[in-house]
């Protein structure tokens, strides 16, 4: 698509005669300066030939306006000066021209700039939208990891990290705390006669209540570093780095409360007429030569006590 921009009819006329024999390249002619801009942005030229001598408005400062012009600013720029002067194409270029002729050219060399501008801007043009796709697609590809990973790292039921999680921030905690010769807690939460709860109000109950048990330990995970964690079925987990035995029983303390306190009426309990949680928790600072799941079986003990002694209680192994 080419625009010419020239006050005069008679060169408006000798362009079309010129290109005439061309399919591929439209024409459109705007003989009004002033409209020059609105019409390069309505009809999307490859090419625009602008006249330098214009009455009401100069050739160069359209020039100057196309660059500054987001729609226009990267259309090549042909400027048609009525003659050869070194200081009209010094003058012509600084202000953002891409070339230069003196009308009329002769319709062989038209042809062949107009080609060979049109096909460089074609090509930046599929280069930007090349690089566009291909900045979108990355963008996609970035967030469906983010996605995917968030959904292998975390539980359908509650959004508790999962079991999978667990091992692996567990491992890596571990080691830190080997390395640095720190403690680290863990407790284990399984939720009081379940299979009574399930038995008495239905599975679909029973699911939500493990979202409200899950909410509750959610949190009361207050730092940064706190895991909290659906181990499996009714059994709940919290990695505590850097925590002592006294701080993890508060912890557990905690949330045992607060899970009774949501008085889920649970009437096949042994031990309360609400829903209740029985805690086992353990601290270790792990010897150079232990293995983490020393720490599960620890804080497992501490559960198993837990539930031997009556549950609803937290039980620090
Ligand atoms: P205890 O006080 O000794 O912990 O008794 P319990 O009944 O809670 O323990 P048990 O291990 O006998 O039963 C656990 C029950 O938890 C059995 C199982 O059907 C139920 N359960 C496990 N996962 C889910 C789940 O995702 N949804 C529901 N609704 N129930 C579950
Ligand atoms: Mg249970
Ligand atoms: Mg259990």
């Amino acid at each position: 698509m080419v625009l010419l921009v020239d006050d005069q009819a008679m060169v408006g006329e000798a362009v079309r005669r010129a290109l005439a024999g061309e399919p591929d390249i439209d024409f459109h002619y705007c003989a009004q300066p002033a409209e020059a801009i609105g019409v390069a942005e309505l009809t999307r030229p490859t090419v625009i030939l602008q006249d330098l001598v214009m009455p009401g408005v100069d050739g160069l400062t359209l020039v100057r306006r196309y660059r500054n012009n987001p729609a226009t600013r990267d259309i090549p720029i042909i400027v048609l000066s009525t003659k050869e002067e070194a200081q009209m194409k010094s003058a012509a270029f600084s202000a953002g021209a891409n070339d230069y002729l003196v009308k009329l050219p002769d319709s062989i060399e038209l042809v062949a700039r107009i080609r060979y501008h049109s096909r460089s801007y074609l090509n930046l043009l599929q280069r930007d939208e090349a690089y566009r796709a291909l900045r979108q697609s990355q963008q996609q590809l970035l967030e469906i990891n983010l996605e995917l990973q968030r959904l292998t790292n975390s539980d359908g039921l509650t959004g508790l990290s999962n079991r999978r999680y667990f091992d692996e921030y567990l491992n890596a905690e571990w080691r830190r705390a080997q390395r640095e010769q720190s403690q680290l807690a863990l407790l284990m939460i399984d939720v009081d006669a379940f299979k009574a709860y399930n038995d008495t109000y239905g599975h679909v109950a029973g699911d939500e209540v493990l979202r409200r048990v899950a909410s509750v330990i959610r949190e009361n995970c207050a730092r940064p570093a706190d895991l909290p964690a659906r181990f499996g079925g009714e059994e709940f987990a919290m990695i505590l780095p850097a925590t002592s035995p006294g701080g993890a029983r508060l912890l557990g303390e905690k949330v045992r409360r607060a899970i009774e306190a949501l008085q889920v009426p649970h009437e096949g309990s042994p031990t309360s007429p609400w829903l209740t949680v029985s805690i086992g928790g353990a601290v270790i600072v792990p010897a150079p030569d232990q293995v983490f799941s020393r720490l599960v079986e620890l804080a497992d003990t501490g559960l198993y006590q837990a539930k031997r002694n009556g549950r609803n209680q937290v039980l620090m192994a």
